[in-house]
């Protein structure tokens, strides 16, 4: 259990000599307690008391990576309950699996299925980020030679399933350089398993049906050396693997209860593609660091990659796109020039009406922090000031022989004094992005 504020008050050195940056040795333990200071910025504590405190310090939720290379991946660490209080750090991985049934062409059209699983989204690319090896064989030759042919085949992270450890032994052996995440071990073959991750540098799925029954399984493989833990609920319906699921994540980040302080992993393999998609749409709302799904419908993987960006974005950061020119087409001196702001949402909205007008144009995106146009005019960080600012920093007047510029209709207001501060025509474009075609075709020319 973590150390209250008092209790790491009592092993610090207690000179209160501020090298910590804090004012006191009790502002900084309360800081420690709270998770908010690192044990590390206190140069004066004992030897003694760095193991004592060790635990205090430590995150109540511990960070397991798998991978190798530019697709290593990151679950864990989190260190809220709901994503208005900080942010959720770790984004779901999202998996899909492969049978080690598969042989010859299957084997190669599902790899390449699992690899193409990849998305644009207002301009970030998402994807399915790990591959899942099934050992639905049950034949430990089989099982070694698809994990061989999924890492020649697949750059993305690997997930080797198989509840056999003499299966797992021999695809360890065959793709261990690729770090891959062992699932799982079971209160029987705890020792096993554990020796063969540890043997291998490779983090360990620990798999039980109740809170009590992972608890004493993960303290079973640490004691056998690995701390590397990923929790899998196993034989459990959606709705108690949710409500599981959250009792977990609360007695590791409320409790600081250690046994569970571990990011959780979650199959789905029951019904369509569509029902796959959601159910786990939900485990990762609450709380599962990987899914892994049967299904590699893009129709089904998509909206549910959306959703695993939506919850990981910082509530307090809206997504934004970079404050330039933006050309559309290909847009000659006389295309039509407008601006927006840098806000992701309204950006790729007015992109794709311009598109959709098939006048090639030019956007100016100005820096409004992220803010949509009216909610950046209301917060006086879209003024006339900061437009001009931004066309004369992008240079405009090199772009377009004319001297017009196309503004949102919402802030027609602003027309008249962006006239006089930038010496350009202003012309008041529609209020809905949805009427751009239109407006270019019609009132442009
Ligand atoms: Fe106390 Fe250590 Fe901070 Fe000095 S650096 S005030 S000893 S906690």
């Amino acid at each position: 259990m973590a150390l209250t504020g008092l209790e790491i008050f009592k092993l610090l050195p207690k000179t209160n000599c501020k090298k910590c940056g804090m004012p006191t040795c009790l502002a900084f333990a309360m800081q420690l307690a709270q998770k908010r200071a690192k044990l590390e910025d206190c140069p004066e504590v004992s030897e003694e008391a760095k193991q004592a405190l060790a635990a205090a310090a430590a995150p109540p939720m511990r960070k397991v990576v798998f991978g190798s290379g530019d697709n290593q991946v990151e679950i864990g660490q989190e260190t809220v309950m709901f994503r208005h209080e900080e942010k959720f750090y770790s984004p779901t991985v999202v998996a899909v699996t492969v049978s080690d049934k598969l042989t010859g062409e299957d084997l190669k059209k599902r790899i390449e299925v699992v690899n193409s699983l990849q998305f644009e989204r207002v301009g970030t690319k998402i994807g399915v980020s790990a591959v899942a090896v099934v050992n639905d064989s049950g034949d430990a030759n089989s099982f070694a030679s698809v994990a061989e042919t999924v890492k020649a085949a697949s750059s993305l992270a690997m997930i080797l399933v198989s509840d056999e450890p003499s299966a797992m032994e021999a695809a360890v052996g065959k793709v261990k350089d690729v770090v891959p995440l062992i699932a799982s071990a079971k209160a029987d073959t705890a020792a096993e398993m554990a020796k063969i991750a540890k043997e291998n540098g490779c983090p360990l799925a620990a798999k039980a049906e109740s809170l009590e029954a992972l608890s004493d399984l993960t303290e079973k493989i640490k004691a056998e050396g690995v701390e590397d833990i990923v929790l899998s609920l196993e034989g459990l319906g959606l709705r108690e693997q949710l409500y599981n699921l959250s009792r977990m994540r609360a007695l590791s980040l409320k409790k600081a209860f250690r046994p569970l302080g571990h990011p959780t992993i979650s199959f789905v393999s029951d019904g369509d593609a569509n029902q796959q998609a959601a159910m786990a749409a939900a485990l990762i709302c609450k709380y599962s660091g990987i899914v892994v799904l049967d299904a590699a419908e893009p129709y089904a993987l998509l909206p549910l990659l959306t959703v695993v960006m939506n919850i990981f974005t910082d509530p307090q950061k809206p997504v934004q796109v970079e404050p330039k020119v933006y050309p559309i087409g290909e847009p000659g001196e006389n295309a039509p020039l407008m601006f927006t702001t840098n806000f992701s949402l309204t950006y790729y909205t007015v992109e794709s009406d311009v598109e959709a007008s098939r006048v090639p144009s030019y956007i100016l995106v100005v820096d409004t922090e992220g803010t949509s146009v009216l909610t950046a005019y209301s917060g006086d960080k879209l003024n006339e000031k900061t437009v001009a600012d931004a066309m004369a920093k992008h240079n405009v007047e090199g772009l377009v022989k004319h001297r017009k510029l196309i503004i949102p209709g919402y802030v027609a207001v602003m027309s008249g004094k962006l006239e006089e501060a930038s010496k350009w025509e202003v012309m008041v474009g529609p209020r809905e992005s949805s009427m751009l075609p239109k407006y270019l075709q019609e009132v442009w020319k």
